[in-house]
């Protein structure tokens, strides 16, 4: 089996998804870049029975390599994978707060500053389309240009990294940011952040952290 070690890595990241409270039952799915093809986790399987063996492995252009059921989302981590140069890493799940707001069909605003994580100052919610469609990843593949992270209406979050570790790291904080602004909602309408003071987190967090672990934590 080609991959071993990285069809390890993915299974444990996506057990990890439901034991931090990403996701449950067979709810997301996770792929990441290998040179020109991708491995990306089968359909329909719970994460706890999940077997190397069942990753799939697929090239760019949709066609399955060797065997078996792909996600149904397989055309959201082909489609990302083929047009983002930075990303090497999709993960998919449906968290409860992030779904909540998605199911509100709202994005999240500046309202806090960490919104930044995800590159911009929002995090958008792309519109709805039927789960495993090409309309959906159309629509996700808009909703991310120039982000790592976007809500799916009535559906769940994407976040996009270069690592499993970071991708997950992300999802989580997304997830925060969605229970915070939600749990802000209840009480009124919370103050945005303007543009200028959106433009000055993004900066500071080019600069944030370690240098050699840039990229690496989200
Ligand atoms: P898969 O099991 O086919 O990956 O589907 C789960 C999902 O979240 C679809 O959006
Ligand atoms: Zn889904």
């Amino acid at each position: 089996m080609r991959h071993r070690l990285l069809r390890a890595e993915i299974i444990e990241t996506a057990r990890r998804m439901q034991v931090v409270g990403l996701n449950q039952g067979t709810s997301g799915n996770l792929s990441v870049r290998v040179d020109d093809r991708f491995l990306v986790t089968p359909s329909g399987v719970p994460y706890d029975l999940m077997q190397e063996d069942e990753i799939v492995e697929m090239r760019l252009d949709g066609q399955v390599v060797g065997e078996g059921t792909p996600s149904t989302e397989w055309r959201i981590h082909r489609d990302i994978l083929a047009c983002r140069a930075d990303v090497d890493v999709v993960l998919h799940a449906h968290p409860m707060f992030a779904t909540a707001l998605a199911c509100l069909r709202r994005e999240i605003p500046a309202f806090h500053y960490m919104v930044a994580v995800a590159g911009g100052d929002s995090i958008r919610c792309a519109p709805y389309a039927r789960f495993g469609t090409q309309a959906l990843s159309d629509l996700a593949v808009q909703a991310l240009a120039g982000r790592r992270a976007c809500l799916l209406a009535n559906h769940g979050l994407l976040t996009l990294a270069t690592t499993l570790r970071a991708a997950l790291a992300l999802a989580v904080e997304v997830e925060t940011l969605a229970g915070q602004y939600l749990r802000t909602l209840e009480v009124g309408e919370p103050n945005l952040l303007s543009a200028t003071e959106m433009d000055e987190v993004l900066e500071a967090f080019a600069g944030y952290g370690q240098p050699s672990r840039r990229r690496k934590a989200y």
